[in-house]
């Protein structure tokens, strides 16, 4: 099984050192004589690990002072609901960037919250030359009284990423689910930031969430208190029984991280994985990418090849060689292999030589 590199977009893998020490210590946790699934999330010792793992990330991101950092539930998709109801209550409207799946989807439900009148949208890819592209709009052009500005800074269907800051005359909200640490980012730039953990982070079902201060004083919709950041906030995440093992999972994740050398150095490492396997997409007639180099995404590299119906057997073949989960989302089809920070080089090398040697057979 250790020959495995696991491609998969979500839940991704998690780094093999974090998943050896939660094994190590799953059912004898801290000396406690019981698994950190199995004791009171308001224990001293739970508690002294949410600390640390806030510290950690605090300074892995080097977040400011006057950020909130939450431990939320209910994922990514938690979040499309939790920003327009704590931030759109009195008729309040939204400004939302359309560039994928994920952030149609957010438009989606925030239409279904508070309706079209009080959101707004923008399709930001365009096809240039055969290729897809992210032309961003100048905001300060726009009028419109919105409370925020959302946009998706990497579409992990899509493969498409953003990586340029957003000059907006409104509070930026921003859902990093797929790309939050993998780059050096300045979240001072930003009012609210949010990541479901299954991708960078840690387990499904636990989502980050880094708000500004002011933006807490917004006024919100009459929502449930667990989707509630004021809530969240006065409770220290805890105003019900939080994700444990999954927030557990998430401070090993951000020591490793640490232990890595930090954002700046994961960021390095994922330019060096990225550049190679779209430099053998390029190189090679047999595969093709239909995004433009400055977006193509560092984390979801989509790909197809040109002959789709050699799709099964490179699926196939892939899998022989230890190369799992492959395959495209089933609304874009393809090819994905997403390379998040757990991924290692060594992983995509073996990627690379596969594809070449796969197209070398149809010579
Ligand atoms: C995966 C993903 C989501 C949805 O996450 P869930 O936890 O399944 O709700 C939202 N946004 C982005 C960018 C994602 O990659």
């Amino acid at each position: 099984m250790s020959d495995i590199f696991n491609f998969c977009a979500g839940p991704a893998m998690l780094p093999q050192a974090v998943m050896q020490k939660a094994q190590q210590e799953l059912i004898n946790w801290n000396g406690l004589g019981v698994s950190v699934m199995e004791i009171s999330h308001r224990s001293k010792e739970f508690i002294a690990l949410t600390q640390h793992a806030e510290k950690t990330l605090r300074e892995l991101m080097n977040i400011p002072s006057n950020y909130h950092v939450l431990f939320m539930h209910g994922g990514g998709r938690g979040q499309f609901t939790s920003v327009v109801n704590n931030f759109l209550g009195d008729n309040g409207k939204a400004l939302y960037l359309v560039n994928g799946q994920w952030s149609s989807a957010a438009v989606k439900e925030a239409v279904k919250i508070v309706g079209e009148n009080n959101i707004d949208q923008i399709n930001i890819v365009e096809k240039q030359d055969g290729l897809n592209q992210v032309v961003l709009p100048d905001l300060h052009k726009l009028d419109g009284d919105y409370r925020y500005v959302h946009y998706c800074a990497n579409e992990t269907v899509d493969g498409i990423e953003i990586f340029d800051d957003l000059d907006s005359p409104w509070p930026v909200v921003v859902d990093l689910s797929s790309t939050i640490m993998s780059r050096d980012i300045d979240v001072s730039k930003y009012a609210v930031i949010y990541a479901g953990a299954q991708k960078n982070i840690g387990p499904s079902g636990l989502s980050i969430v880094i708000v500004r201060d002011d933006m807490l004083k917004l006024p919100s919709l009459t929502q449930s208190s667990i989707m509630d950041y004021s809530v969240a906030q006065a409770n220290d995440s805890m105003f019900n029984t939080p994700p444990t093992f999954a927030w557990y999972l998430a401070a090993e994740v951000f020591d490793w991280l640490s232990a890595q050398g930090g954002v700046k150095a994961m960021e390095a490492l994922n330019k060096q994985k990225a550049a190679l396997l779209y430099q053998c997409i390029d190189n090679n007639p047999f595969y093709t990418n239909g995004v433009a180099i400055h977006n193509r995404s560092r984390m979801n590299v989509t790909f197809q090849l040109v002959d789709s119906s050699l799709d099964g057997e490179f699926l196939k073949q892939a899998e022989q060689a230890g190369l799992v989960a492959l395959k495209g989302h089933r609304i874009v089809g393809g090819m994905r292999a997403s390379i998040y920070n757990a991924m290692p080089l060594e992983g995509v090398k073996a990627l690379v030589t596969f594809m070449e040697a796969f197209a070398r057979q149809y010579k």
